[in-house]
């Protein structure tokens, strides 16, 4: 039919250029390491991020090719969020706290060409650089620990001013890629393309998304080597708000002391770090002056007593879940209007569920017999579909049955949907304890663990049992000062679990390992304590 609306490709490019037009002097603020605040406009990290595209051209960057970071949150890396993919490169963002093997393993599986990384990330560089074969590598910092060898990053923008020549971008070509964490085997390799991000920022920006205009000041705490900090940069941009990029400094005293200074409304990261914030609020409720932040928790389940403590303070927690695999955006967690008027308990209960999902994205949730009702009750695991879910990893056909045969991708995450839609995540497929033939949820029992006054972190894993196959055993990290014996805990979680739910055992330690991403390292809590009940000491311990 004729007369159809324009074609325009949904490009990345376009999300700098709107807000280098209609918001050039809105601030992008960065820590640096050193603590000194370093002040940019979007204005200015357009005509960088242009100056950075002419620069990898010249060092010989092509249309496909890939431009790996390792770097901190900074305007530096904003730009190079903007300059790879405006070249037509691909931007691959590197986790630092990856083991050096698993490091040199994606750089050589990506075929990165190009590396930009932070000079105070040069160590991290050092125990993996002889197992790559980079043709350039770019140093980030004041120019002043720059490795022979090696181009500072000012130096690589300097001759370039102006505007780069953009080449026409097809909408589905790659714009970034990025490695799962690899908490079970190697790390796989997802690839976004332009439409995808376009489309993830245009839905995150939505008031049931992120809720997130030009008027909010946005730090996102979640680092952008994690899913492109899921998406935020490129949200913010489109939308043309201050951005806070906190750097390396992420403790809860220099978090609250950036939001105080520089008047965030918007945060975001994993709830490892909202709960280090609450311990400090709780520590001192008076020392900081907060206005009403909102605090975008994902990554792992927001515990109901991180939501409730948050809120004490007047900081409101968005619940939201998704993965490497969907940029990440799958569901959020806001109440429906016809749900506020139910009891402050229920309420709570259902704004720690996961949500509903973000327009353009299906759930659905699949057991041993098919497609599971929405009852909240039936388990089964978590299938989704939609723009921004990849429908493959990057040159790994051998993950190809994490799709379904309908098209589906199967996310490895164990949920229930109750009748008004919410998902509620219940644990990972492999996190899962199953004892006698009964699936016990590791993730219900720490979230009720961690809503004891004297526990700051718990981890519930599947320990071996002679008679059960699998119990559940609790880790647990009390807070300084706090005390709380294996009784006073089983005591407290035996009005709210069936008998058989509860840890047949509780070892306290100073603390829980967590992996890259700020979750906790179940892996290595297994290798510790899997054979606690049975007597064996761990394998090679
Ligand atoms: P990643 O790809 O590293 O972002 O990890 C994705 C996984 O993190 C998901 O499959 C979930 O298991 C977990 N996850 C993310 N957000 C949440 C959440 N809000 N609640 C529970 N689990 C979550």
């Amino acid at each position: 039919m004729d007369g159809l609306m324009m074609d325009v490709p949904l490009t990345v490019p376009y999300l700098l250029d709107r807000a280098g037009r209609y918001f050039p002097d809105v601030e992008v603020v960065s820590r640096r390491p050193d603590r000194s605040v370093a002040r940019s406009s979007y204005a200015e990290v357009r005509s960088r991020a242009h100056q950075l595209a002419g620069g990898l051209a010249r060092l010989g960057v092509g249309r496909g090719d890939r431009v790996a970071t390792l770097g901190w949150n900074h305007a530096g890396h904003l730009e190079a969020y903007f300059g790879v993919p405006m070249m037509g490169g691909v931007l691959h963002t590197l986790n630092p706290r990856l083991s050096a093997e698993d490091l040199a393993y994606v750089v050589n599986h990506a075929d990165d060409s190009v590396l930009l990384v932070d000079d105070v990330l040069l160590p991290v560089l050092e125990r993996f650089h002889s197992q790559v074969s980079l043709k350039h590598v770019v140093v980030w910092g004041d120019g002043t620990k720059v490795p022979p060898g090696m181009i500072g990053y000012e130096e690589l923008l300097a001759p370039e001013p102006g505007e780069f020549a953009v080449p026409r971008l097809d909408e589905r070509e790659a714009a970034c890629m990025c490695y799962t964490s690899g908490t079970t085997g190697r790390p796989k390799g997802v690839v976004y393309s332009h439409r995808a991000i376009v489309l993830h920022s245009l839905a995150s920006a939505m008031t049931d998304g992120l809720a997130i205009g030009q008027r909010e000041v946005l730090c996102p705490v979640v680092p952008m080597f994690h899913v492109n900090g899921w998406g935020l940069p490129f949200t913010a941009t489109l939308v043309g708000c201050k951005q806070v990029l906190p750097g390396p400094h992420l403790d809860p005293e220099s978090l609250l002391e950036l939001y105080v200074a520089e008047g965030v409304t918007l945060s975001a990261g994993v709830p490892t770090i909202w709960l280090g914030i609450l311990q400090a609020l709780d520590r001192q409720p008076d020392r900081w002056k907060l206005g009403p932040v909102r605090m975008v928790v994902g990554g792992s389940a927001a515990p109901e007593s991180l939501i409730r403590g948050l809120d004490r303070h007047g900081l409101r927690v968005v619940h939201a879940w998704g993965m490497t695999e969907m940029t990440p955006l799958g569901t959020v967690s806001w109440l429906k209007r016809s749900l506020e008027q139910l009891p402050e308990d229920q309420w709570y209960a259902y704004r720690a569920k996961q949500g509903l999902p973000a327009p353009l994205v299906e759930t659905r949730v699949v057991g041993m017999t098919g497609e599971a009702p929405w009852d909240g009750r039936s388990a089964g695991e978590l299938e989704v579909r939609g723009p921004w879910v990849a429908s493959g990893y990057y040159q790994a056909p051998e993950h190809a049955d994490q799709w379904s045969e309908d098209g589906w991708f199967r996310t490895g995450d164990v949920a229930t949907i109750d009748p008004e839609g919410y998902v509620k995540i219940t644990d990972r497929t492999k996190d899962l304890v199953k004892s006698g033939g009964e699936w016990i949820s590791s993730v219900e029992l720490e979230n009720a663990l961690m809503g004891h006054p004297a526990v700051a972190e718990a981890a519930v894993i599947a320990a071996k049992h002679p008679t059960w196959d699998e119990r559940p055993v609790a880790v647990v990290v009390l807070k300084e000062g706090g005390s709380a014996t294996a009784e006073e805990l089983r005591a407290f979680l035996e009005p709210r679990f069936a008998k058989f739910w509860l840890p047949d055992q509780f070892v306290f330690t100073s603390e829980i390992p967590h992996t890259a991403a700020g979750k906790f390292q179940k892996t290595t809590l297994r290798h510790q304590y899997g054979g606690i009940l049975t007597g064996q000491p761990p394998p090679g311990g």
